[in-house]
């Protein structure tokens, strides 16, 4: 890691950012050095990040420097885990990259986790395999838990236990008037509210304490039938969906997978549709319950049995390794058949879709009841939602978004009226206002005025101001 106090070539953002160097523990980067190039490339490669500097905070001290230099000299705030759900370009801004604030603390005997904000749900897991315990992670556990849970945090086994946001305890935050705090719902109610599901709106989280579950073992997996099958398949979910008990989580996901590395043969460069599935209880009363989806086809291939929990990123085997991505998102009020249908013109094997993938996650359950401490999520309520994500260099991107479109109008005879913040970032001020209803929305930008009083984080997913 480059020293803070490395002498680099005098440039215009040298001497701008001088001051501010002097007072980092953790390294400031400007453009033209390989660190910077690495620290601000995002994990999803179609958006081209330009930070002005990137700093890779040391402590949470750096990061209220960060934050009070930046209002003090008219300069906005960016903050990159992973570059996972990357919200903008972040041109001329100061991005903080928190992946040094790696510390974690299990707390077998309490079940709980004490985390930096850089620890990502795969540290988690893998600390937690062995010890009977597990967290409720992203489908993709590279995604760092600080970026997920400010978004409600809505994984694999969200219809059991709820949403991520529901299981914090504390948080540190930097806010941005670029005040350390200790956050609780003891201690600042409001606060903790808006940190759980406002994303970045309030500030940047340096560090988090959550519960854990004692879960050792989970019934999980997924099913994979060809083209041939797609139809049958995706009916037969949509009307087995609305029979499932709360211990199962499901989603059902069409797929056009390329022959690369790492894919498997019976699914790489065909259309193909996968049945996720999460049942918390037995393996017998698992496999009970998913028997008519076991039925609804000649399977290409059964993934789904007993396994760690700490292996639930099979269940979607999402990509590891970065990509450019062109992702849509919306939520549904139901799924019957008719809308599996429509669905099936839209992005069926006969539809000519360019998508990677278009995904029905099944919401309710748990999710939908309100935790016994609010937050600032909203459209728990609702049973469905539909993700697209479109891979390929930026050029086509612009046609797979159009595609999207079209697939989310087809879709309106069922539309909820809604988003999660965590499916839509980079869709700008409208994009973030879908994600609340009109009183939360009100109460965020009410909070953000006042914890964010120079809007030093509008280039992220906030309110409009
Ligand atoms: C393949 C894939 C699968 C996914 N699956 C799910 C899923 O199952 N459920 C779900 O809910 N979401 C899911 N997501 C969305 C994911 O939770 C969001 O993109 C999340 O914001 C990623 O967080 P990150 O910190 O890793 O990403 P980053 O791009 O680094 O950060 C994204 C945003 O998170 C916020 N953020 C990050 N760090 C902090 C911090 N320290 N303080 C305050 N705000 C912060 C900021 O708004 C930031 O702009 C998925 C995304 C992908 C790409």
């Amino acid at each position: 890691m480059e020293s803070p106090q490395t002498p680099e070539p005098a440039t215009v953002h040298n001497i701008v950012f001088g001051a501010l160097r002097r007072n980092l523990a953790g390294a400031l980067h400007e453009p033209g050095v390989p660190a910077y190039d690495e620290l601000a490339t995002p994990w999803n490669l179609a958006v081209q990040a330009s930070p002005a500097a990137v700093v890779e905070a040391a402590n949470p001290g750096d990061v209220a420097e960060v934050v009070k230099f930046a209002a003090a000299n008219g300069l906005l705030v960016a903050v990159q885990a992973t570059g996972h759900g990357i919200a903008s370009e972040m041109d001329g801004a100061l991005l903080i990259h928190t992946r040094a604030l790696d510390t974690f603390v299990l707390d077998v005997d309490k079940r709980t986790a004490r985390i930096g904000a850089g620890v990502t749900w795969k540290t988690i897991l893998s600390a937690c395999e062995g010890v009977g315990l597990t967290g409720l992670s992203c489908s993709a556990p590279g995604v760092s838990v600080a970026g997920y849970t400010s978004g409600g945090g809505i994984g694999p086994m969200a219809r059991t236990f709820g949403a991520a946001s529901d299981r914090v305890r504390s948080f540190e935050v930097v806010t941005g008037d670029g005040e350390l705090h200790q956050v609780s719902a003891q201690s600042d109610p409001e606060l903790f509210w808006g940190l759980r599901g406002g994303k970045g709106s309030l500030g940047i989280i340096t560090g988090m304490e959550f519960e854990l579950l004692e879960l050792p073992f989970i019934y999980a997996g997924a099913l994979f039938f060809d083209a041939f099958h797609v139809e049958n398949v995706l009916r037969t979910w949509a009307q087995w969906c609305p029979t499932l008990p709360g211990a199962a989580t499901t989603s059902v996901a069409m797929m056009q997978l390329p022959p690369l590395p790492g894919v498997p043969e019976p699914l790489a460069g065909k259309f193909t549709i996968a049945v996720r599935y999460v049942y918390i209880g037995t393996a017998d009363d698992g496999a009970t319950w998913l028997a008519p989806m076991r039925s609804a086809g000649s399977l290409l291939m059964d993934a789904v049995g007993p396994m760690p929990s700490s292996m639930i990123g099979m269940v979607h085997s999402d990509p590891e390794d970065p990509l450019p991505a062109a992702e849509g998102h919306t939520l549904l009020a139901d799924f019957p058949v008719a809308a599996a249908t429509s669905l099936l013109e839209a992005a069926g094997p006969d539809s000519s879709s360019p998508q990677l993938m278009v995904e029905i996650r099944q919401f309710g359950g748990a999710l939908a009841q309100e935790p016994a401490v609010p937050s600032a999520l909203c459209h728990r309520d609702a049973p469905f939602g539909l993700c697209t994500v479109g891979v390929g260099p930026p050029p086509v991107l612009p046609a797979f978004r159009a595609h999207a479109g079209d697939l989310m109008t087809n879709m309106s005879p069922w539309a909820y009226g809604g988003t999660l913040p965590n499916f839509s970032a980079g869709s700008g001020a409208a994009g973030f206002a879908g994600n609340y209803t009109p009183a939360v929305l009100g109460k965020l930008t009410a909070l953000a005025e006042y914890f964010d009083p120079s809007n030093v984080f509008r280039l992220g997913q906030v309110p409009e101001r």
